[in-house]
Parts: structure tokens; C-alpha cells; sequence
């Protein structure tokens, strides 16, 4: 890089995209860290499994292979490559991990994007088998689809600039201008508990740092696992609050009425913990952002109907 514009400027303008691949090749940064593909497990495919019960495994054994619905924007937990197209993260391990279960080869395992907004859907018009991607159980969405796990729990986060004195939590919302994603909890939870705030929706997280960083907004919400992310690629300009105000335990989603696809989930999920890949592939992702790897929660296997 030739010319020195100050960190932040360069942010303001070119946003955090630019910031993410830039970062690597700037003289004196840090490299930027993220999955080590060396690290990551190999997930043995269970040989002979079969699951006539559920629609959606006897579709995906016509077709050869599973379909995910993931995030692409998430660092250390669902990631996509913009040149080379793959996908990596602590989802896109656990993704993995349920397709070998199922009985086939993660390398055949197709990854789709799907915003929050957007997951209902896509489950319930089977674009995707299943969906593993910082998606929040509660019992409203449980009118929608099925939810095995939960694989982890998340806690609701605040993230600003690293220069902020005023913002220490959400009490000190009011008249702020806070950003958040379309559909999803967080941004609920703003609205109701904290009316005082200015929320703002866009699809995805990352745009929403991108105003952060560009001054459009005061804040971004949403679970600390994501932020954190953020926050890691960005230490020059951004940080957590770090008091996390919500629980959000992850689940798998899956479509309403497969309840054999679920409780297989739920028994692959145990599986996982038990045999140490869970805690080996938080190690290698989420675990990069910052935090050694937590005991797992306990599964749900909660009865169908
Ligand atoms: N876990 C929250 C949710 O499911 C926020 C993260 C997300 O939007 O994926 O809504």
C-alpha cells in the first residue's frame, strides 16, 4: 500500500469487505486470523444409515447429497470465500458434522446463503434440508419448523466503535441509531424492550458494520459470538460492550413435520460433543474470535406435535 490514509478513513469509505481482504496484505498488520483448515476434523460418514422416515433424507438420497442453508458474512462461524467460494466457519463444522451423520460425505454437501429473514421459508418450500446458521430456538419460530440442539448458546451483544464513550449497554440506547438484521431476535428485542433506540434493519450484519464504520449508525446488535467476529477483524476501530443481555441458544432448523430428521439431528449433535469434534471444531473457528470453547448444552429432544 502506497499511500497511508489513517485505518479509519480508509474504512469509512471502502467499508468492511475491503477491510477484511485488505487487512492481509497492509506492511506491519497482524494477519488476519481465521479458520486453519489443517485444524479442522475429518467427520466420519456413517456407513449404511438410512432415515425412511424423513421426507427430507429420502429427497436428499434421490439427489445424491444434502443442501445447508448457511450465513456467508459471520466470521469464524459461517464464511464464504469470495474468490475461491468456500465456505468455512463453527456452522459451517457443524453442517458438516450432521451431513456425515446422515450418512453422506461432507465434501458433497452443497452450502446456500440464506439471510434471517429468510429461513422459515426456505425450509418450508425445501430450498435447503436443514439450517445452521446463529439461528435462535424460541417458540415462535417452532410454529414454523423443528429445531434440534440447541449446539450453543449466544447472548445478545452490542457492538460500536472503538472510540464510543456513551453506549455501555442498552439502557443507553435512547436516540441512538442501532442496526440489526431483518427477522431476527435481536432486533425484535430492541423494539419491544427498548423502544427509546432508533432501530435500523438490513438484510445482513455486515452491511450494518459497514455503517458502523461509515457513522450511519451508533451501534450494531445482535448475538456476541457474531460481533466478536467482527470486533477480531477490525480491533483498530471496533469493540463489544461485552455484556451480553439475552440468551440465544442455537438450533438446527429443520422442516416442521420431520421429526425423524430432527431427533437424528439431535442424536448427531450428542454424538459430536462426545467424540470431541465439536470442541475441536469450535477450537479451529469461533474460537479464534476469542473465547475457549464452552461446555456444550444439552440437547432438547423435545416430543413431536
Ligand atoms: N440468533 C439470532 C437470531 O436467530 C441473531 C442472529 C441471526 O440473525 O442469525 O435471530
Amino acid at each position: 500500500m502506497g499511500r497511508r490514509l489513517t485505518a479509519f478513513a480508509a474504512l469509512a469509505v471502502t467499508g468492511l469487505a475491503a477491510l477484511l481482504a485488505a487487512a492481509c496484505g497492509k506492511e506491519g498488520s497482524p494477519p488476519v486470523k481465521g479458520p486453519k483448515p489443517a485444524a479442522l476434523p475429518v467427520y466420519q460418514v456413517a456407513q449404511g444409515f438410512r432415515l425412511p422416515d424423513s421426507a427430507t433424507w429420502r429427497a436428499a438420497e434421490r439427489r445424491g447429497h444434502l443442501v445447508a442453508g448457511v450465513k456467508e458474512d459471520q466470521p469464524y462461524l459461517g464464511q464464504k470465500d469470495p474468490s475461491s467460494g468456500v465456505y468455512s466457519g463453527f456452522d459451517i463444522e457443524i453442517a458438516k458434522m450432521m451431513s456425515a451423520s446422515l450418512g453422506f460425505d461432507p465434501k458433497t454437501l452443497a452450502f446456500r446463503t440464506i439471510a434471517s429473514a429468510n429461513r422459515e421459508t426456505a425450509l418450508q418450500n425445501g430450498q435447503i434440508d436443514y439450517y445452521v446458521g446463529t439461528y435462535t430456538i424460541n417458540a415462535l419460530r417452532k410454529k414454523q419448523v423443528g429445531f434440534a440442539g440447541p449446539y450453543f448458546i449466544a447472548g445478545q451483544d452490542l457492538l460500536i466503535r472503538k472510540n464510543e464513550k456513551g453506549i455501555d449497554g442498552p439502557q443507553d440506547l435512547a436516540g441512538k441509531r442501532v442496526c440489526s438484521a431483518a427477522g431476527s431476535t435481536p432486533l425484535r428485542r430492541i423494539e419491544s424492550d427498548y423502544p427509546k433506540a432508533h432501530a435500523v434493519a438490513y438484510d445482513t450484519y455486515s452491511i450494518c458494520v459497514d455503517n458502523l464504520l461509515s457513522l450511519q449508525v451508533d451501534a450494531v446488535t445482535t448475538d456476541n459470538t457474531i460481533l466478536l467476529g467482527y470486533a477480531a477483524k477490525a480491533p483498530e476501530e471496533l469493540k463489544v460492550v461485552g455484556r451480553p443481555f439475552s440468551q440465544e441458544p442455537y438450533g438446527i432448523g429443520v422442516p416442521h413435520n420431520d421429526t425423524a430428521l430432527r431427533l437424528a439431528l439431535d442424536d448427531a449433535i450428542t454424538a459430536h460433543e462426545k467424540n470431541g469434534d465439536w470442541t475441536k471444531a469450535y477450537d479451529a473457528t469461533l474460537g479464534l474470535s476469542g473465547h475457549p470453547a464452552p461446555r456444550p448444552p444439552a440437547v432438547d429432544r423435545y416430543p413431536a406435535g
